[in-house]
């Protein structure tokens, strides 16, 4: 470790850091129109952090004029593709640059190890802002079958202004996940960041409209879900919402879409993934993807291996293991540690969800094999261990209920058949894994598994060009990979008939 990634040297950029923020708005900072403003608390101590300008359906109405203003005049749809790709790749050149600014915001808001930000995030968000950039002079639009008297062309066409609601757990990787696709397909976005994590978009913001991205084409509004997700899924000027979140208010987002003027919708929702161990697999192997396949990030994450579904024969051995990974391995610490691989949780009243639903974990019949219980509290931070709860049936709370914390319920199954109906008991489809060393099983069952990526004695791994999204109540769209663009445009045919 150098010494420029001491805990000392992140506290020294802090404290050279001011934290009140505007909206970013038409390519201006702007304060709220009713001068609002709120507080975050940072995780990582309990004591206040950003100030925030507190949006509105004023601010929002604003944001949406200022897109469509832009995606009018054609001003960044209507440019060279080339140079649109360059601009992409200097917006993505100037994260990387910007990269421990954003890894330190990213961080204060919510509460993770900053070497993960800075190593994942900043690096995941480059990398796919790069990704779409470089798909911009790449794409080609269709001609499709007609007789010689007439041409008809298939063009694939940007839809226009598009809301982006994001989430707090990966907030600048999931951030890019919309704007890279979006805009290089030449629309303009309109980004409400969830309450918690603010900071990076703003700063995403900035440094668009430095790489030479047109004003208008990339706006942010601060504030909370009710007051600007809201009247921007309402709006009715928008033309599609993407959302990542909650199950719960991604139904709502639908409502409202149907409810106004029929916007598309998008939505990658939650998940309960299964990872499911046979008798045969590599125990050590599993034991590792079990441990950072459900406690990475503190297990806030959507798609995080939260169901251990495992063949009794060898549950005890794999749980063993599981803790000897967490000893060795998942150190969790202050985010500003070097030794740090998990941190705090997102707030005080997240953890108490966490600690929660642990509790009716072990009322309902679980059994706490370790860890899963407040830590560090004398921090003033919000910190729970990572933990497992065995003796789980697939009917108790804890394997129904997306959790969001570091916390791994154990279900032991008998038979293949059995297994493969515990995975497919939820109502979400996001992810799953199987480990076992038979092939054919392997691909039997990833086969059967109903969710959107299922991987075979691995978890987690993945890279731009695969799809991510889900199946059931996790949503429908996706993320990631060429097809991502596919939602943000729609087909337009134009027929030119011959004399
Ligand atoms: P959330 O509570 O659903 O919030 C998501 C976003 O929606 C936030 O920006 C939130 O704003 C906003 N929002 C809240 N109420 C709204 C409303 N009535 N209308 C419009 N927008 C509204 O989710 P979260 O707690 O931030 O994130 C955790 C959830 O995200 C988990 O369920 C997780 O599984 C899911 N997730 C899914 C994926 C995926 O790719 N499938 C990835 C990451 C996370 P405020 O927070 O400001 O109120």
């Amino acid at each position: 470790m150098t010494e420029q990634f001491s805990r000392a040297y992140w506290e020294q950029r802090l404290a050279g850091l001011s934290l009140a923020r505007g909206h970013f708005i038409d390519g201006k900072v702007e304060p709220a129109r009713s001068g609002r403003t709120f507080t975050r608390t940072r995780p990582m101590d309990g004591k206040p952090g950003a100030v925030l300008a507190q949006g509105d359906v004023q601010d929002v109405d604003l944001a949406v004029a200022s897109a469509r203003k832009a995606f009018a005049s054609g001003v960044w749809r209507g440019r060279e593709p080339l140079e649109k790709k360059k601009v992409m790749l200097r917006w993505a050149e100037l994260i990387r640059a910007h990269g421990e600014e954003l890894a330190l915001l990213e961080t204060l808001d919510v509460g993770k190890p900053v070497q993960a930000s800075l190593g994942v995030d900043v690096r995941l968000c480059a990398d796919g802002i790069q990704y779409y950039g470089e798909m911009i002079d790449k794409m080609y639009d269709e001609i499709a079958p007609t007789g010689p008297k007439a041409r008809a062309l298939v063009r694939k066409v940007p839809l226009g202004v598009i809301a982006a609601i994001t989430p707090w757990n990966y907030p600048m990787i999931i951030d890019a996940w919309k704007l890279g696709p979006a805009i290089a397909a030449g629309n303009s976005v309109v980004l409400k960041p969830a309450e918690q994590s603010s900071l990076s978009a703003l700063k995403l913001a900035e440094l668009a409209v430095e790489a030479g991205l047109p004003v208008g084409v990339f706006n942010v509004v601060t504030g909370f879900g009710e007051e600007v997700g809201k009247p921007l899924a309402l709006h009715q000027d928008v033309d599609m919402v993407a959302f990542t979140g909650s199950t719960e208010v991604g139904k709502l987002v639908m409502g409202y879409a149907a409810q106004s003027n029929l916007k598309r919708v998008a939505l990658e929702l939650g998940g309960k993934s299964p990872l499911v161990v046979f008798e045969d697999a590599d125990l050590d192997a599993a034991a590792s993807a079990a441990a950072w396949g459900c406690f990475y990030n503190s297990g806030e994450t959507c798609h995080a291996a939260t169901r251990l579904v495992v063949q009794r024969s060898v549950q005890d051995e794999l749980i063993g293991k599981i803790e000897a990974v967490v000893k060795r391995e998942i150190a969790l610490a202050h985010p500003f540690e070097p030794s740090a691989q998990i941190g705090a949780l997102i707030e005080a009243e997240h953890m108490e969800k966490v600690l929660g639903l642990i509790a009716t974990g072990e009322k309902d019949g679980g059994r706490r094999a370790f860890g899963a219980e407040r830590v560090l509290s004398e921090t003033g931070g919000y910190y729970v261990s990572p933990g497992v709860i065995t003796d789980v049936t697939n009917d108790m709370r804890i394997a129904r209920q997306e959790i969001f914390g570091p916390v791994l319920a154990a279900i032991a199954f008998d038979t293949e058949e059995e297994a493969l109906a515990i995975a497919n008991d939820t109502i979400y489809g996001l992810a799953g894994a199987v480990f076992t060393r038979d092939m054919d099983r392997a691909h039997r069952f990833s086969e059967s598994i109903h969710a959107g990526t299922v991987w075979i004695n691995t978890y987690d791994m993945s890279n731009f060009a695969t799809p991510f999204g889900g199946f059931k109540q996790s949503g429908f769209g996706r993320d990631r990979s060429v097809h991502a663009i596919d939602k943000y445009c729609d087909y337009k045919t134009i027929w030119q008939q011959f004399n």
